[in-house]
């Protein structure tokens, strides 16, 4: 099939190349020019295990193009995808004006009797559906299309996996003729289609991401209760998470959720549920728990160096998670920049991360030192302080992280070490609601 899709970022430019990978022929639309060209000169602007590889494979094979001309994609594509920034605003409600231009911009480019299926992927308030509808039809009166809702469900860091086996497909449509278009569409990922109604599929995305941010809540608060009385939080969510009807995922306690989807999304599910007249308070909470981990962290790191100015710190991790280089709301950034403000002298480093945190203006390159390895980063620090759990810091050499440290003093913001194995190699150990070693042994 002919697909286009509008904003090639994490989730257009991902959907684009798996997209194309299943055989469909693609365009992806940007209006960011510097983008565009390095998509063309086959350049990936951000980092996805499996992406580079996806999008030369695609482009080669003439399945994968790109351009900066909606014109174009409309034109070529039955199917347009809209997966452009959703924003929050400063209430917490969601800034819609990327969705309503790009509306405005497709029906400035339909041509009479060319039907068209026109797909919000972003992520959007219940009823957004109606009012690109309306939009489309305000600005082209004699445009032929269906509107219809396919929230994204991928993680970044396994956004290809994701995208390629998803759990589910929802498809919120009212239009047979757009459901059937659709299907076809996602007919070779052989994954179970749930079709709903717009309204429907636009609230699962904002429900599926708020339980999933109260969940870490959950154990969050639950890790508190731990260091309070003793318990360790991994053998609780061990307890809890094997049963079935709760499952292990997203019960791991730490310096709690951040990234560009969870803050943003259940802060919109509040201001969406205050709109409707029925608000969601619990998420209230949710945010309040949240909040607190990071205050509960720096206040451990201050209890054990008393003052925080002039203190040597190192920071492993400043990507909001994993196997990506997404930096925005990261809790790893707030941290770094919180012992900034309080004087600390900081280095830090991420294997994917640190050039897009000072592209994006977030950390100061002039008061945070930016190491190349996570042992240049510990150089002379009095303490270490773990933020994101990228799978190099597991296996890095911790002897000589402890020749090099000036204090061997670890706070482990994501419970990624053993607490045993940690103290018999000699370091102090702090991790998130679990006691010092030997407990439980
Ligand atoms: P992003 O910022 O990485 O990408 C958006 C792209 O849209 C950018 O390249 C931008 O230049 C482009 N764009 C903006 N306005 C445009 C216009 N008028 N015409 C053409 N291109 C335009 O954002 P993202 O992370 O891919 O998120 C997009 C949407 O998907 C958001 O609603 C987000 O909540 C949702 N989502 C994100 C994820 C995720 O993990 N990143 C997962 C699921 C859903």
């Amino acid at each position: 099939m002919d697909l286009c899709i509008i904003g090639s970022g994490y989730v257009g430019l991902v959907s684009g190349a798996c997209f194309a990978e299943v055989g469909h022929h693609v365009i992806c639309v940007d209006n960011d020019q510097r983008k565009v060209d390095m998509l063309q000169r086959g350049e990936i602007p951000i980092y996805e295990p499996g992406l580079e590889e996806l999008v030369h494979k695609n482009v080669a094979a003439k399945r994968l193009r790109f351009t900066n001309s909606i014109e174009d994609g409309v034109d070529h594509s039955q199917i347009i995808f809209i997966a452009v920034p959703t924003p929050p605003q400063t209430d917490g409600s969601v800034d819609l004006t990327f969705i309503e231009r790009v509306a405005r911009e497709i029906s400035g480019v339909l041509k009479p009797g060319q039907y068209r299926v026109v797909v919000d992927k972003s992520t959007v308030p219940v009823k957004t559906g109606e009012k690109v509808e309306a939009t489309i039809k305000r600005y082209n009166k004699d445009a032929e299309f269906d509107v219809v809702s396919n929230p994204e469900f991928l993680r970044e860091g396994c956004a290809v996996p994701d995208l390629m086996n998803p759990d589910r497909v929802v498809i919120g449509s009212a239009s047979q003729k757009a459901t059937d278009l659709m299907k076809r569409v996602y007919e070779p990922f052989q994954a179970p289609i749930l079709v709903t109604d717009v309204n429907s599929a636009e609230l699962i995305k904002h429900a599926a991401n708020s339980f999933l941010s109260l969940k870490i809540s959950y154990i969050n608060a639950v890790s508190a209760i731990c260091e309070a009385s003793g318990a360790d939080v991994e053998m609780v969510a061990d307890g809890i998470g094997t049963d079935k009807r709760i499952g292990r995922n997203f019960l791991n306690a730490g310096l709690g959720y951040g990234g560009s989807c969870f803050p943003k999304d259940v802060k919109a599910f509040i201001a969406i549920s205050r709109q409707l007249g029925t608000p969601f308070t619990l998420l209230e909470e949710v945010e309040r728990i949240n909040a607190t981990m990071l205050t509960r962290f720096i206040d451990k790191v201050r209890s054990a160096l008393w003052v925080l100015k002039d203190k040597k710190i190192a920071v492993w991790g400043m990507t909001f998670k994993p196997d990506t280089d997404d930096v925005r709301n990261s809790v790893a950034i707030e941290l770094i920049n919180q012992l900034v403000a309080e004087g600390a002298h900081v280095t830090a480093y991420d294997p994917k991360g640190a050039e897009k945190a000072v592209e994006w203006g977030l950390v100061d390159p002039t008061k945070v030192k930016l190491a190349k390895t996570p042992i240049e980063a510990v150089a002379d620090a009095e303490a270490l302080l773990l933020a994101t759990e990228w799978k190099e810091f597991a296996n890095v050499d911790f002897a000589a992280v402890k020749a090099k440290m000036h204090t061997p003093l670890v706070f482990d913001g994501r419970n990624l070490f053993d607490p045993q194995t940690m103290a018999d190699l000699g370091f102090t150990y702090h991790a998130v609601g679990r006691p010092g070693p030997k407990a439980g042994a």
